[in-house]
């Protein structure tokens, strides 16, 4: 396939923001890919911005600087005029196309481009190590650019940075396998962005679409699952097994006020898991080969060679899948660490055996979904729990099962509540006894009970523009609290929360409005500002931090609205910033 007509697919989906116009596009491409005979994995890698599968634990790793100097190399212009048409773009794609389409005569010499060489050459890219590294890497660069028209060469350079910019979701891509499939089937009639479906009509399409949803959360992969419709048509999709050594997506939860409404939504009795502050790991066993996944489906197992001989030594089951939390502890005082302390560790590459023993993790095991050669995801929660009771060899402070209780009483489940959070956990997790875990986020099967942090009244200290279409707006806001002599001291970083429509609430273009009058300095993109807008901040945790003056940081911060009622003197203090935090779990680290 050329892949000016993956091209012609980025630019049809970037004239449109509609979800269905956006199916629509994707559904007739892959309608015409299909008679072709044309759909594979790369195409379809491709199309969603990538070449690698999250568990492949591979990024192309090249750098902006490195793109610039291909984009110089190709065009000829300087890397100092390419830098200050992205400064004024912040889109290094568009910049590509420009200059490209400067470049007189280019397509005289070009060979056409196919998907395959795209795909290849990023490919190798990322499996160059060593020596000449990045000569080697701008070769297998330049060697596609070099060929490239300007279109191409704009989502040539936007899928090297990890950045397609084509708004382009898992659900839209889901949807549009349905269409492309089972269209005809279902009868589906597109016209002006609009699918018109009565309500039985609507019945049947969400249960296609449900089932190719959970063919997604079992396998990740949109290529298998087509490849499955191929050869076996809908059925087969029923048959999709889990393999070992392959993620699935988590289940997950959400979130409840109060034990009460926990019961309401789950029913009654059900299980009380403590819900710990650490990080999903999802174990694949099979004899001595033991993987670990992250909730993103990143591979870690390297990271943690401790959790692998843990597993092999005290898991009896031949082969298995388990969902589990791992928590860091203090190694002296056997104490748990909040998540931001330990998780260093999911990253590092070096040192990894000492860092092990600086900051050693505990597996609490909360689920199982394959044993033995069979997926135990239809199974009833208390039966899995059962077999995980059966086939964990405890060992304390390295392989445990998550603490928990079986109630129908909201005073005995309070209990366990205050029992977790006072141990430095983050609330719990209730869970309906009988429900199948279905991967995914799954409304009735289990809720997350944890406490609502009040929001914060801070005020906004510097900012910085944002890139694209939201170049000309500030779209990142560094936000200070108060000391006892009401100096500030910075806590963080917001820049979610805002609208790009003034209609649906505090926007971007209004804040920059109220900001640039107030700006004193600027140094590339941020901006220093006379620290006078207070914005309310919702959060979900308050962590420590060395990043920040005042030693905290916000986990998650949202803003929420403008404070114009407020003076500077009335912004949240940093030792109210201390209480909240010390409250927040009990905690006295
Ligand atoms: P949240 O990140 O707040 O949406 O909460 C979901 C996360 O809680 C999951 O992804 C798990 O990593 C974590 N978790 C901690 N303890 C448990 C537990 N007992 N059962 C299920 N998930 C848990």
């Amino acid at each position: 396939m050329k892949y000016r007509s993956l091209v012609d697919v980025y630019e049809k989906l970037g004239t449109t923001s509609k979800r269905l116009e956006k199916t629509h596009i994707i559904s007739e491409f892959l309608k015409k890919c299909i008679k072709e005979n044309e759909v594979n994995e790369k195409v379809i890698l491709l199309l969603q911005g990538k070449i690698f599968h999250p568990w492949e634990n591979t990024e192309i790793g090249v750098a902006q600087k490195l793109m610039v100097k291909s984009i110089n190399i190709c065009t000829g212009s300087s890397t100092s005029e390419i830098e200050a048409e992205w400064k004024k773009t912040g889109d290094l794609g568009i910049v590509a196309h420009n200059l490209f389409s400067k470049k007189k005569q280019a397509s005289l010499f070009a060979k056409e481009l196919l998907v395959s060489k795209v795909y290849s050459n990023l490919r190798r890219v990322s499996e160059i190590e060593g020596k000449g590294t990045v000569d080697t890497k701008m070769q297998y660069i330049t060697e596609v650019l070099i060929n490239a028209n300007p279109l191409e060469a704009k989502y040539i350079v936007r899928t090297v940075l990890g950045d397609l910019r084509i708004g382009l979701g898992k659900g839209t891509f889901r949807d549009a396998i349905v269409w492309a499939y089972f269209g005809e089937e279902l009868q589906l009639k597109y016209s002006e962005g609009n699918i018109e479906l009565d309500n039985d009509e609507r019945k049947i399409y969400n249960q296609f679409v449900d089932e190719i949803q959970h063919a997604y959360d079992l396998t990740n992969d949109f290529s298998e699952i087509i490849e499955i419709i191929k050869e076996k048509g809908r059925d087969g999709l029923k048959d999709i097994s889990l393999t070992i050594g392959k993620p699935i997506n988590a289940m997950l939860f959400q979130k409840v006020k109060n034990i009460r409404e926990a019961f309401e939504t789950v029913g009654r009795p059900c299980a009380f898991e403590f819900k710990y502050d650490g990080f999903r790991l999802q174990i694949h066993k099979e004899d001595d080969k033991v993987t670990l996944f992250t909730r993103r489906l990143e591979d870690v197992s390297a990271q943690f060679p401790e959790v692998v001989k843990i597993i092999k030594e005290n898991i009896s089951a031949k082969s298995c899948i388990l969902d589990s939390e791992a928590v860091g502890f203090e190694p002296n005082t056997k104490k748990y660490l909040p998540f931001q302390k330990v998780s260093q560790r999911i990253r590092r590459k070096y040192d990894v055996e000492r860092i092990a023993e600086e900051f050693p993790v505990e597996v609490n095991i909360f689920d199982i979904l394959y044993i033995d050669g069979k997926s135990t995801l239809d199974l009833p929660y208390k039966k899995r729990r059962e077999l995980i009771e059966e086939i964990v060899q405890i060992l304390d402070k390295n392989i445990v099962l998550s603490k928990r209780i079986v109630a129908d009483d909201e005073k005995v489940a309070e209990k366990f509540y205050k029992e977790s959070l006072e141990s430095g956990q983050e609330g719990v997790m209730a869970k309906n006894l009988d429900s199948v875990y279905k991967p995914g986020s799954r409304v009735g099967f289990g809720v997350k009970i944890k406490p609502v942090m009040e929001p914060l009244d801070l005020v906004i200290v510097t900012a910085e523009y944002g890139e694209g279409k939201r170049s000309g707006w500030l779209t990142s806001f560094s936000l200070a609290c108060r000391d006892e002599n009401d100096d500030l001291l910075e806590i963080g970083k917001a820049s979610t929360g805002l609208k790009e429509l003034e209609a649906a609430g505090l926007s971007f273009k209004e804040l920059t409005e109220l900001l640039k009058p107030l700006i004193n300095s600027s140094k590339g993109k941020e901006v220093t500002v006379t620290p006078k807008i207070i914005i309310e901040v919702a959060y979900e945790e308050i962590q420590k931090s060395p990043t920040y003056s005042s030693g905290y940081a916000l986990r998650f911060p949202r803003v929420l609205r403008l404070r114009e009622e407020k003076a500077i003197e009335e912004i949240n203090s940093i030792s109210e910033i201390e209480n909240l935090y010390k409250m927040q779990r009990g905690r006295s680290d």
